[in-house]
Parts: structure tokens; C-alpha cells; sequence
């Protein structure tokens, strides 16, 4: 599984795969800490044997050193003979010099009467207690010397020499023992390692591999990460946006089908039309119909694209940030002049009760699209000699926009669809009055866009009520 991308720098171990990244970062760092542990371990034991040791030989020259300062005379039969008194003294080798580092005595016997030059011996006749260890051949090598201190002067030196192989074995055995612990928990850490990086992994491939069916668009599959880390927490959100975009992918291919449909309808009349009049004789009047009919095909597309247009451009707008705070009355008035003619033609008459206006923040174009669109469906869907009622007034905290009519009412199940885009309870009768089912879903958008609401309630040929409300904006009370 290569879930690097190509343009990632490659590690200097030359490893791509996560897993492998993991555990080696695991091993690596474990196996820096146990070398550390390792060589603090034996450290620190072979420091614990030499503080010992260097105590006892220590104190073993100091006893020798005490006994021959005793002596008046410093000569190799004097300490020959104190030496041989000292029986308790066992070390592999006794040397004593004079202050010039003669040797006047020498366990080994082959130093008597001549120069003893080693390192210790030249620091104790300096005054000093010196120690100092080596250890080869599975063996300790250990050194002591102390200076014979004759009425406050250095008349000599005591050095001892021992080599000790059982406490050497002792410490190779505690080292070795530490090495061991340290191998198996080396390699439990790696098995751990193995097992844990292989499941963060496979659990990294799961999601990498979703990730790649929704990038072919295939959003109906699920990610259904268990556990409760964050991968879970990453996948369930993934779930989450993989639900919106099949929600807003299923809605924006509906949209698009509605639409081709809707736009082919007078498309198909259009063509219907020009070939009626190129394939068949006709008088100069019914060719005039024709043309007249392919002119209001046209307008219908007209009309329809620049719903379309207006929808589209509701959608996509963020909340409008030139809304400014106004009252509902005047644009209302606006709407009842424009529709004047269309409400005379259609036999409607207005009725306007706008005293219980209340200022409300919104865009006044965007005010003026929904009174606009509720009054002139109120005329179209209303009857002869009716009525169209336009209601503004404050209901607590909101302001409403009541529109009525008088008209043929909508039944409860299209009751439900009517903000849906191409909705059209009566399609014969939309399409005679130049709807497009258009209307109501950009009211709506528009709408919640000003952080409103709308509702309809409606009973057959009685008519019908649309109510949108907004948050009444009293600026003495409310910031903008
Ligand atoms: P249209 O352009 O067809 O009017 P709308 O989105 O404005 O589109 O309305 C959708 C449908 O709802 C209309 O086709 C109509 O059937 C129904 N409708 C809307 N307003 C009214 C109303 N005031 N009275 C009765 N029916 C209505």
C-alpha cells in the first residue's frame, strides 16, 4: 500500500510504506533507549564492584603503610620482616618502595633493588591514596597504592596489585543477563510494533481506498470505521460529507433533468410550429397564428430561462450583506402598481391592509421578488371577480407578509410540493397563465435567505394563504 503521495520526500531509510515507517520509528526509538539502559546498567554495576574494591585494597595499603611507618629503619630485611608478620594481607602482589621508588619489597620478588616507576606508585609517593582498575581477559585488574607517612613526611609507598577473575565472571554474567532482557524486549517492542502499524495501516488503507470509489462517484458506499480513535472520528465525518454530496449530486441532477425537460417542451412547440409553416400550404392568416404562437413559445422560454437564472443566483448567494432595514409597505404598493393591469384583465381586486407594517432587514429587490411572485400567482390562480388580499402585520418578535386570494384553493397532497422547482398543480392551466413551476422555489429561497420563513395553507376553491415571516428589526432595539 503506497499511501505517500509521489511528491513526498522520500525518508532517508528509502521506506514508502506507512507501516513499515511506523515500526521502524518504533524500533528505532526503543532500541536507542536500551542501548542507553544497557550501557547505564553496566555502568553502574562495574562502578558498584570498583568502589568496593577500591575501599578494601585501600584500606589494606593503609594498614601496611601504618605498620612499616613504625619502623625506625627502612630497609629491604626491616620490611621483609613486617611483611611477613602481615600474613592477613593477601594480594597477588605487594610492592614497597622507598621515596625515591626503590623497591625494598616485592611479593613477586622481582623488583627488590630496583626502580618501580608505575603511575600509582609515582602519585602515592606524591602524598596521594591512589586506585585505579582495569578489566581484561573476563578479569579485574586492580591497583592500590598509599604513602608511608614517617613524622608527617613521604618515606615510601605500599602498592598492591590484584587480579580478580570470580568478581569478573560475576559481572560478565550481570551484563550478559541485562543484554538478554534487553534482546527480548527488543524484540517484543518490534513484534508490537509490527502489530500495531499493521493495523493502523489497513485501518488508513480502508479510508484511502473509500476515498478513491467517491472520487469515481460512487457515493453509496460506507466507510463504517470501528473503533474510537481519531481515524473513527475522520471516517464517520467522511461518511457525513459523503451524505451531502450524494444529497446535493442527486439534487443537482434533478434540477438539471427538470430543467432540459421543461426547456424542451417549447423547444419541441417552436419546431412544431416552423415546420407546420415550411411543409403545408397556408393562408397569410394561419401562418400569422403560427408565428404568433412560435412568439409566445419563445417568450415562455424567455420567461422560464430567466427564472431559471434568478433560482440559480438564489441559490448560490451567500446571506446578502447590502440588505439594509426597511419597511414592507412601499415595495408592496410597487408590486399592486405593476400587477394593476394584470389584476383588471383577470377581473381581481386588491385589497391592501399594510398599517401594521414593521421594518425588516432584507435586500429590497430581493423583498420586492417575493411579493412580486406571491401577488402574481394570487391573480393567475384566482377566479373571476375575486379578491387578493395583502396583509402586513407584527406577530411578536416577527413581521408577516400575508397574501390571500379568493381563488381555486390547492388539495393537501400538492399542498406539500408547491416550493418545488417545476412543480405545477394544474399544468394546462400553469402553462395558459405562462408559468414555469419556477416561482414559489425562488420565494422560498429568497426567503430563508433573509432568515424567514413561509408557509401556505390553502382549501379548495376557497383559496389560499401564503404567510412569510421575518425577524421585525425595531432599530432603537435591534444592532444590524
Ligand atoms: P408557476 O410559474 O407555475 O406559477 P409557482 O412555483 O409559482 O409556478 O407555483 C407552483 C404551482 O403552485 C402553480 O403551478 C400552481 O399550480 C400552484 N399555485 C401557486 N400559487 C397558487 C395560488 N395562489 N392558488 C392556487 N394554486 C397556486
Amino acid at each position: 500500500m503506497a499511501i505517500i503521495s509521489e511528491n513526498e520526500k522520500k525518508p532517508f531509510w528509502g521506506y514508502r510504506n506507512t507501516q513499515t515507517r511506523y515500526a521502524m520509528t518504533y524500533v528505532v526509538i526503543t532500541t536507542v533507549v536500551l542501548l542507553i539502559l544497557n550501557i547505564y546498567c553496566s555502568n553502574i554495576s562495574q562502578r558498584l564492584f570498583c568502589q568496593s574494591k577500591e575501599a578494601a585494597m585501600v584500606e589494606k595499603c593503609q594498614l601496611a603503610s601504618d605498620e612499616i611507618a613504625t619502623l625506625d629503619v627502612l630497609s629491604p630485611t626491616t620490611v621483609a620482616g613486617i611483611m611477613g608478620q602481615m600474613e592477613s594481607l593477601t594480594a597477588n602482589r605487594v610492592i614497597v618502595t622507598d621515596q625515591g621508588g626503590n623497591a625494598l619489597y616485592d611479593s613477586g620478588g622481582e623488583y627488590v633493588g630496583a626502580y618501580v616507576l608505575f603511575p600509582e606508585i609515582l602519585k602515592a609517593l606524591d602524598g596521594n591514596d591512589v586506585f585505579s582498575w582495569d578489566y581484561r581477559d573476563s578479569a579485574m585488574f586492580s591497583r592500590a597504592a598509599t604513602p608511608i607517612v614517617y613524622y608527617g613526611a613521604n618515606v615510601g609507598c605500599v602498592y598492591m596489585a590484584e587480579h580478580d577473575t570470580s568478581q569478573g565472571v560475576l559481572l560478565l554474567k550481570l551484563q550478559g543477563t541485562v543484554l538478554r532482557v534487553t534482546l527480548m524486549l527488543e524484540v517484543l517492542i518490534t513484534l508490537f510494533s509490527i502489530i500495531f502499524s499493521r493495523g493502523f495501516s489497513r485501518r488508513l488503507s480502508k479510508i484511502m481506498r473509500h476515498m478513491r470509489t467517491i472520487q469515481e462517484g460512487d457515493y453509496s458506499q460506507k466507510l463504517n470505521m470501528g473503533g474510537n480513535d481519531e481515524l473513527t472520528v475522520l471516517g464517520n465525518e467522511f461518511d457525513d460529507l459523503t451524505d451531502r454530496l450524494q444529497t446535493s449530486e442527486q439534487k443537482r441532477s434533478r434540477f438539471v433533468s427538470d430543467a432540459s425537460h421543461e426547456l424542451k417542451t417549447p423547444l419541441a412547440s417552436i419546431k412544431l410550429l416552423s415546420d407546420s409553416i415550411l411543409q403545408y400550404d397556408m393562408d397569410l392568416q394561419t401562418v400569422r397564428e403560427f408565428v404568433g404562437d412560435i412568439g409566445d413559445e419563445a417568450e415562455r422560454l424567455n420567461r422560464m430561462t430567466t427564472k431559471l437564472l434568478s433560482l440559480t443566483k438564489a441559490e448560490g448567494l451567500p446571506d446578502s450583506s447590502e440588505s439594509e432595514i426597511i419597511y414592507m409597505a412601499p415595495t408592496v404598493r410597487r408590486v399592486a402598481r405593476m400587477l394593476k393591469q394584470t389584476a383588471l384583465k383577470a377581473q381581481v381586486t386588491f385589497q391592501l391592509e399594510l398599517e401594521g407594517d414593521s421594518p425588516v432587514l432584507i435586500l429590497e429587490d430581493d423583498l420586492y421578488q417575493i411579493v412580486f411572485n406571491l401577488m402574481e400567482n394570487g391573480i393567475k390562480y384566482n377566479i373571476a371577480g375575486g379578491r387578493l388580499t395583502v396583509r402586513l402585520h407584527r406577530q411578536e418578535e416577527n413581521a408577516l407578509l400575508e397574501v390571500s386570494d379568493t381563488g381555486m384553493g390547492i388539495d393537501g397532497e400538492a399542498l406539500k410540493h408547491v416550493f418545488e422547482r417545476f412543480y405545477r398543480v394544474d399544468k394546462a392551466r400553469s402553462r395558459a397563465t405562462g408559468g414555469s413551476g419556477l416561482g414559489l422555489a425562488i420565494v422560498r429561497t429568497i426567503v430563508q435567505r433573509n432568515r424567514g420563513t413561509i408557509e401556505v395553507s390553502s382549501v379548495v376553491d376557497q383559496g389560499t394563504t401564503f404567510t412569510v415571516s421575518f425577524p421585525a428589526f425595531d432599530t432603537e432595539v435591534d444592532q444590524v
